[in-house]
């Protein structure tokens, strides 16, 4: 998501004359987009920028734009700790970077296109949703991007038909709850159905679902489209009923399952996000975390350590001791490997249709990376015959 936005805001940049440099003494402006999901996430944004005031004062007129969440969480205080900020654009600022840019006199008028527009590379990621009213009690997301609401699907079809135009061949659509999308009664399903019918796509993927809004309906809509991705990446966050209530979820274990057995059922891999540690987790708790990696036979899940962040109700919580917390993500993440090398193991004699990233390396449908012999064209759809399979790679 946040490369998107990046994405975005390079847009504003470039209708405004700046082109890409190739490194930073070469550039004039650094525009640093963060993200406030974890404390870790924040620490490194915000040492970065610390660190940009040498690189400020090294040359005249340098500029520095400090955007997105963490921009949004610590708002103007920022200013005052780090003076060499030029502009700070929270991730609620997104929609309107093009009038902050202005407001700030750093830059000429917009003219529209710009050297740096060009080039969207195989992927093209287009916004669909953007904020999130869930509230999972753990989750800082709806605080510093807003409550969710769907974009124009109008808006949505001419900024993917753009990507595709500029040569991308498989649209990446974004939200926190994307397949939430509701826009005057249009749903996701229907809004899958009618970007996957543009000329020159070959791949439609999305991230990041949630469990909640997997029904059949989708389960039909993805079989009767060879061009949606088979592989949905549908975060648990956990294995136990008594922590999901905890986390205001959504679902419980049998619910998870039964959707993780409606997708693979369909031929739809399965990847997965999972948070160790959360205040009220038990070891119980935490079993039946481990013990759902194995019936859901995730190909891939990322592993977090509990994060408190500021506002959210998780953070009143007593902590788990840190030592506990660094053991279970450790008996974890291995629990994990062991999955997703199963997964990977298990490819080896299949033929699969791989889109090329670069002449040697590109992913399935299902989402495995693939490395050949043989030389493609990055872009290209091919069919190829998976012969190895090692820890996260295929060999064909
Ligand atoms: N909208 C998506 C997730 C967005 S945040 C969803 O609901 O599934 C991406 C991931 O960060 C989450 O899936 C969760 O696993 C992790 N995460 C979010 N808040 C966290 C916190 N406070 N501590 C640790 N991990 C967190
Ligand atoms: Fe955060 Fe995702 Fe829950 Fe929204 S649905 S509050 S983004 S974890």
């Amino acid at each position: 998501m946040n490369m998107a936005d990046s994405d975005e805001m390079m847009l504003h940049l470039a209708a405004r004359g700046c082109i890409g440099a190739r490194d930073m003494e070469e550039a004039d402006i650094v525009l640093l987009n963060t993200c406030t999901v974890r404390e870790h996430a924040e620490h490194r944004a915000v040492s970065f920028l610390g660190r940009l005031a040498k690189w400020k004062s090294a040359k005249k007129g340098r500029v520095i734009i400090f955007a997105g969440c963490a921009a949004q969480r610590l708002g103007r205080g920022l200013r005052r700790r780090f003076p060499q900020t030029d502009i700070i654009a929270g991730a609620k600022d997104i929609d309107g970077f093009g009038g902050i840019l202005d407001k700030s006199g750093l830059f000429g008028a917009a003219a529209g296109g710009g050297a740096g527009a060009a080039g969207a590379g195989i992927t093209g990621l287009v916004n669909i949703t953007r904020g999130c009213s869930c509230r999972c009690s753990y989750c800082i997301v709806p605080y510093v991007r807003g409550e969710a609401y769907s974009i124009n699907p109008d808006d949505i079809l001419a900024a993917a038909s753009r990507k595709i135009a500029a040569g991308a061949k498989e649209i990446m659509l974004l939200g926190q709850t994307v397949n939430g999308y509701n826009y005057k009664g249009k749903n996701f399903c229907s809004l899958l159905r009618d970007i996957a019918s543009l000329k020159g796509l070959l791949r439609l993927r999305f991230m990041s679902p949630h469990p909640v809004f997997i029904d059949e309906e989708f389960i039909k809509t993805a079989v009767a489209e060879p061009k949606i991705s088979r592989h949905v990446h549908l975060p648990a966050q956990s294995g136990s009923d008594k922590v999901l209530a905890d986390m205001k979820r959504g679902y419980d274990r049998r619910a998870f399952l039964r959707k993780t057995e409606m997708l693979r059922g369909a031929g739809i891999a399965v990847s997965t996000d999972i948070i160790a540690g959360y205040p009220t987790e038990t070891e119980e708790d935490f079993c039946q975390t481990l013990s759902l990696v194995d019936e859901a036979a995730f190909t891939a899940a990322y592993c977090f350590k509990f994060s408190p962040r500021a506002l959210t109700p998780a953070a009143a919580l007593a902590p788990l001791d840190d030592k506990i917390v660094e053991k279970r993500l450790d008996i974890l993440l291995n629990k994990v490997k062991t999955a997703s090398a199963a997964a990977y193991a298990a490819q080896p004699g299949t033929k699969q249709a791989v889109l090329f990233e670069t002449p040697t390396n590109g992913r399935t449908s299902t989402n495995f990376w693939v490395r050949t012999s043989k030389k493609y064209a990055a872009g290209e759809l091919a069919e190829v015959e998976i012969k190895e399979a090692e820890d996260t790679i295929l060999l064909a």
